[in-house]
Parts: C-alpha cells; sequence; structure tokens
C-alpha cells in the first residue's frame, strides 16, 4: 500500500475537531480537485510502499486512540476500483482498539470496512479543475451519488460541505434532495481555504449560512493553526 505521510495532530475537520489522531495519508486521487491543499498526494506512485503488518505497526507506536485514514482519496484505487488492502488496514486498526475515521469525498461504495466515521466531503461544482480533460473526469466520478448514499446507509456519518460563496447553498440542498434521508445534525459548513487569510475571508459568510440554514459550521484546525503545514 502507498503511504504519502502518517503523521500525529489534531483532527482539524468534522464532528471530531480537536481530537489527536495519528492521519494515514494514501497516496492517488482521481479527481483533482481546483482548490485541493494535498495535490502532493493525487499520484498513486506518490510516497513510499508499505506492507499491511509495517503499516499497522507504525500507527500502533503512536499512542493515540484515533485513526484517520485519508488521501487523496483512501477508497479508491486505480481505475476506480476499490484500494486493494483497504478492509484488511481498517479491521487491523480496529483490532488494535483504534477509532477510525475514513475521508473520503464519497465517490465510491466500498464494503465491509471497519469505520467508526465515514467523513463524506461531498464536492460542489466549484472543485471542478479548469483543464477540460480533468474537468470532464472529476464530474463525471462526482456526480454518481448513488456511491455516497450507498456509504451513509452503511456506515455512522458525517457530511462536509466546503464552501466557496453564499450561492453554495443551493446546489448543497440539491445534493442533500438527491440523497434522500440525511440527518440534518450531521451535515457541516465549512470554508474553502487553504491559507489562513482565505479561512478569516470566508468564515463569516459560511457562520452567516450556518445560521440560515441550521447546519453546524465545520472549523478547518489544520488552516487556522498551521495555515496548512504539511504534516499537521
Ligand atoms: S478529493 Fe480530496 S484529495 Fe482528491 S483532489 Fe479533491 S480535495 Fe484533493
Amino acid at each position: 500500500m502507498r503511504v504519502t505521510e502518517i503523521f500525529h495532530s489534531l483532527q482539524g475537520e468534522g464532528m471530531l475537531a480537536g481530537v489527536p489522531s495519528v492521519f494515514v495519508r494514501l497516496a492517488g486521487c482521481p479527481l483533482r480537485c481546483r482548490w485541493c491543499d494535498t495535490a502532493y498526494a493525487w499520484d498513486y506512485s506518490a510516497g513510499t510502499e508499505h506492507t499491511l503488518d509495517g503499516l499497522v505497526a507504525e500507527v500502533g507506536r503512536i499512542a493515540c486512540r484515533h485513526v484517520v485514514v485519508t488521501g487523496g482519496e483512501p477508497l479508491v484505487g486505480p481505475n476506480l476500483t476499490a484500494r486493494p488492502g483497504l478492509v484488511d488496514l481498517t479491521c487491523r486498526l480496529k483490532d488494535l482498539g483504534k477509532h477510525v475515521t475514513i475521508e473520503t469525498a464519497g465517490v465510491l461504495f466500498v464494503p465491509g470496512l471497519a469505520c467508526d466515521l465515514m467523513s463524506l466531503s461531498l464536492k460542489l461544482s466549484h472543485s471542478t479543475p479548469l483543464p477540460a480533460d480533468l474537468a470532464a473526469e472529476h464530474e463525471r466520478i462526482r456526480r454518481d451519488l448513488e456511491q455516497a448514499k450507498a456509504l451513509i446507509e452503511t456506515y455512522p456519518y458525517q457530511l462536509k460541505f466546503v464552501i466557496e460563496s453564499h450561492d453554495d447553498s443551493t446546489e448543497v440542498m440539491e445534493i442533500l434532495g438527491r440523497l434522500g434521508s440525511v440527518d440534518r445534525e450531521r451535515v457541516l459548513l465549512m470554508p474553502q481555504a487553504r491559507r489562513r487569510e482565505e479561512m478569516v475571508e470566508r468564515a463569516p459568510m459560511v457562520a452567516e449560512l450556518c445560521l440560515e440554514t441550521g447546519f453546524r459550521f465545520g472549523p478547518r484546525l489544520q488552516t487556522t493553526v498551521w495555515d496548512n503545514r504539511r504534516g499537521r
């Protein structure tokens, strides 16, 4: 399994924001979002190869109950197939007594995961990359909401939406309508912000949107605390 980095930090986003966690960042993502802050993890050959035993041992050496499996896109392997070894990895982490969060764009349903929290960040249209070939692939992948629906129906979940402007609420509502039964208390809106200045600029707009819609405000501690420094 290709791993870009393993590091100990605070969960920056979602309902567990602030909880000390070990992050396992797997290599590879087919989406290429316009504002992605982990482009170094896009390539499936990025990082270093780890055996399952070696990876579990390395995580186990850090005294921390929460593990966040992220990417890249952790659920998806090359050619839009389920990532090989992921089910085994989550089961082994559970055997160690870990709380396992998976951070995903929610574009592929994978059964059999040992997952305490499926953290879906469904992409809105402002995530689409500009080059035409990348844009077409991105749109094709992100619009298949049946995958996200199956994840939500199968695992404990939260839904995070990156908000760039007030108008994004229309698309959020459309997606929630298509997903059907979603617990609104598990929906978070968070500012599109790769840098601390962007967070300061957009947070008030997103906060007002949360008051209008009743959704939670989603922090991004990796941005506000560490200005997106790699490894934090
Ligand atoms: S899905 Fe996540 S890792 Fe992949 S390009 Fe988008 S923001 Fe980056």
